[in-house]
């Protein structure tokens, strides 16, 4: 008997993740410079890391002897988000709250409930554990809560909802997430992940960490790898009731965050001229995208993400001409959409280089 035959059936059974390509591997396969590879693959930032998060992070490397301590970005988490320090739990990103979530409640006999075309981590996380992970169809590509809630079980521990979600950049009005909240068991858990929380518009957005006490079942997951540009630190987090954060500090690992994240993390909460800037810059992004794609007459689904998913019909062959051209989008077959390519917003220049790459590409 091998080895792989003895490993757990649920864990073999995996798919693994499909990341963005990296621009190091596009350059050695093609033997493009590094330097003009443009990658709109992974919902980066395209200004970069905050210039705040940059000097905080180079002053941390002194200091890399000692382990770290999380209690600075605990509390100031916390005191932004109006939850109580001990209703804050750090992850080496947020895929890891995402993961500690689904070890705190799931295994082998129970069950989670996530959308078709919702974030590829929530399988993961799923399947990881042994529990049986129950997909319902979209509706226009996103959630269909109605369809989640009929998907209940009374084995089901776990509802994943990704608002915004990627790959669609799907948006469910706040009102909907409420009302879904109401009309949920209490005893399971509902995970909203808002990952692209900070590009909603401001008239859009609610503050989502002020319902947990209304739910005590409401987990609030965000990252500081999007819109403050930090995703190669790895750090993000988790907002539940005490219980909750509680039950997910037990299995976390102690010192998940490390310390030049930390530093960077509690930087970046501070540079609002950044996050207004990147706000911004994705706002118009997103104009010039959407009109560079109906210009190219392809269907897309409207986002409330820093990126866009469109149609093309042959994505493999498309995103490979793409590729030659050194642009590197997402083809999302993964995700139940052969058809369609994601791609990030980018700078304005990187916007015009992806739209005219796309066109000789089509
Ligand atoms: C990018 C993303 C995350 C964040 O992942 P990190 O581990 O924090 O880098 C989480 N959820 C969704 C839906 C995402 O798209």
């Amino acid at each position: 008997m091998s080895l792989a035959e003895h490993a757990l059936s649920y864990v073999r059974a995996i798919s693994p993740y499909q990341p963005g390509k990296p621009m190091t591997e596009l350059a050695r396969e093609m033997g493009i410079p590094v330097e003009n590879i443009l990658k709109l693959a992974s919902n980066e930032n395209p200004l970069g890391m905050s210039p705040k998060a940059k000097k905080a992070v180079e002053a941390a490397i002194s200091g890399v002897e000692r382990y770290p301590d999380q209690f600075e970005l605990i509390a100031k988490v916390a005191e932004r988000a109006g939850v109580a320090q001990n209703q804050v739990v750090l992850g080496n990103g947020s895929n890891d709250v995402l993961d500690l979530i689904a070890r705190v409640f799931l295994a082998p006999g129970r069950s989670a409930v996530f959308a078709q075309h919702a974030f590829a981590v929530y399988p993961l996380a799923t399947l990881s554990t042994g529990a049986e992970l129950i997909s319902t169809p979209a509706k226009n590509y996103g959630h269909d809560l109605a369809a989640m809630l009929a998907a209940i079980r009374p084995d089901t521990r776990i509802v994943w909802i990704a608002n915004p979600n990627n790959p669609t950049g799907n948006f469910l009005p706040y009102p909907e997430v409420r009302a879904f909240l109401e009309a949920v068991p209490k005893d399971v858990v509902v995970v909203l992940d808002e990952a692209y929380n900070e590009y909603i518009s401001p008239d859009e957005r609610v503050d989502t960490a002020s319902w947990i006490k209304d739910f005590p079942n409401l987990v609030v997951c965000r990252t500081f790898s999007k819109i403050y540009g930090l995703a190669g630190l790895r750090v993000g987090y988790a907002l539940a009731s005490g219980e909750i954060a509680d039950l997910m500090n037990r299995v976390r690992q102690p010192f998940n965050v490390n310390n030049l994240a930390i530093a960077g993390a509690l930087a970046a909460l501070d540079d609002h001229e950044f996050l207004n800037a990147s706000y911004e810059l994705n706002c118009r992004g997103m104009v010039q995208l959407v009109a560079g794609l109906q210009a190219l007459g392809l269907e897309y689904i409207p986002s409330h993400g820093n990126f866009v998913t469109f149609k093309v019909g042959d994505a493999a062959t498309v995103n490979q001409k793409l590729l030659k051209q050194g642009v590197i989008v997402r083809p999302i077959g993964g995700y139940g959409l052969p058809d369609w390519l994601r791609v990030t917003i980018g700078s304005a220049p990187e916007n015009a280089r992806f739209l005219d790459a796309l066109g000789k590409a089509l």
